[in-house]
């Protein structure tokens, strides 16, 4: 096939609005946005409402949610308890020269429902709970190497995106053997080895028990930190990926659903560690200022998020994953098509290996149905997800012509 897909045809003749958008926001922003991972050809469709599980973009056309913003929106759009929290705290102030209340409350969550979280700090992204991580991480070991894993992705900082910077390794995430020996052979330089223990932008893989095992056994005989990226992994589990795999880290990072939808990202773990950010015993090893930090709105949206996430709520929305990744095996072994179907709990990925070029047809195909998902092919579930919108996925999926069953596709 070359040239112009039949969806992205359809595609263009649904979403006229967007792409005038599209052009007149490129003479004022590079690339017409602000997120370089929301940009997919022809052109991003401009979302404009949203409400429960259903998105409406600036055409008009409706969408299920099968993206919550790429993880974040556990609970869709506009839960009732969610703005109400947020409403309140519009009202008594947006920001302050001082300590809040909310804080308080959300940390004292967050600790309680993770073990391995003695003490916590928040910040305004996963990006920067990184950035932090890395350095307390260095102030604490005196070391300056940091390791991840193949893949990963763990914010927009230097260290962890440039795979030949100088202060970095990357480990393969899928060999615990040769990942346990990189470490070990650098293994007085450095300072953590961060994981996630799902890799999500990767395409929701989860890593194997042995690996994590393996890298925790590792980094504690060699005095590394072991840092677990649970910004995506951490509806996995009440008390995160961490308490499904059994394995404690010395640091977390969270973000995304941790703020309800508001900027919010936190790093926590052990108090010892944890320590060189207190300013209250002298300077502090590792100031950390920062004009939005523990930024009250966002805390409120994320306490009453994480009140509304609950075992059960967490339990329900694991069951609804584990049938739509059986699901989606089952409709795509029927078709000619090789395919892998990743995830865990509410994660799920679509992977076309033979025809990685289809990734896009199948994302302008469903969005064209009125489904969305990630343009990278993954996608999450949220608690307003039920049933029928699953059962209308992956219709969609089946009315696409070249996942026509096996026998009769035509590519
Ligand atoms: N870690 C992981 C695993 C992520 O998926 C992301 C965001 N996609 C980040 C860190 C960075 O978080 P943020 O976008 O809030 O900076």
């Amino acid at each position: 096939m070359s040239g112009i897909t039949p969806e992205e045809l359809e595609y263009r003749r649904r979403t006229p609005a967007s792409e005038r958008f599209f052009l007149e926001a490129r003479r004022y922003l590079p690339g017409g946005d602000s997120r370089s991972t929301l940009f997919y050809p022809p052109y991003p469709a401009v979302l404009a409402r949203g409400d429960g599980c259903r998105i409406t973009d600036l055409d008009g056309n409706e969408l299920l949610d099968f993206s919550g913003n790429h993880s974040v929106l556990v609970h869709g759009y506009g839960h009732p308890v969610v703005l109400d929290a947020v409403r309140r705290q519009l009202e008594a102030g947006t920001c302050f020269s001082g300590p809040t209340e909310p804080q308080l409350r959300l940390a004292r969550m967050l600790c309680e429902r993770v073990p391995s979280l003695d003490l916590v700090r928040f910040t305004n992204s996963g990006t920067e709970a990184t950035l932090q991580a890395i350095r307390v991480a260095r102030a604490f070991t005196g070391r300056r190497l940091i390791a991840r894993a193949q893949a990963a992705y763990h914010g927009s900082l230097e260290t962890t995106m440039d795979p030949a910077h100088p202060d970095a390794i990357v480990i393969p995430f899928d060999d615990a053997e040769q990942a346990v020996r990189r470490v070990e052979a650098r293994g007085r330089e450095l300072a953590a080895v961060l994981v996630e223990p799902v890799q999500g932008s990767a395409g929701m893989i989860p890593a194997t028990r042995e690996y994590l095992d393996r890298l925790r056994e590792t980094t504690r005989q060699l005095g590394v930190l072991l840092v677990f990226d649970e910004v995506v992994s951490f509806r996995i589990a009440w008390g995160g990926a961490q308490e499904f795999y059994g394995i404690t880290p010395d640091l977390t990072i969270f973000g995304k659903l941790i703020g309800g939808g508001f900027p919010l990202g936190v790093l926590g773990g052990r108090a010892d560690v944890m320590a060189l950010f207190d300013p209250s015993r002298g300077p502090p090893a590792v100031p950390h200022p920062g004009s939005y930090n523990a930024n009250p709105v966002s805390l409120a949206a994320g306490a009453a998020t994480l009140e509304l996430l609950t075992r059960e709520a967490i339990e329900a929305l694991n069951r609804r994953g584990d049938a739509l990744r059986e699901q989606l095996r089952d409709l795509f072994d029927h078709t000619d098509l090789r395919t892998r179907i990743t995830g865990l709990g509410s994660l799920f990925a679509i992977h076309p290996t033979e025809h990685p070029e289809l990734r896009h047809r199948i994302f302008l195909g469903l969005y064209n149905q009125g489904v969305l998902i990630d343009p990278r092919g993954v996608g999450t579930l949220s608690t307003a997800i039920g049933e029928e919108e699953i059962a209308r996925f992956l219709e969609a999926l089946r009315t696409m012509q070249f996942l026509a069953p096996a026998g009769s596709s035509a590519l």
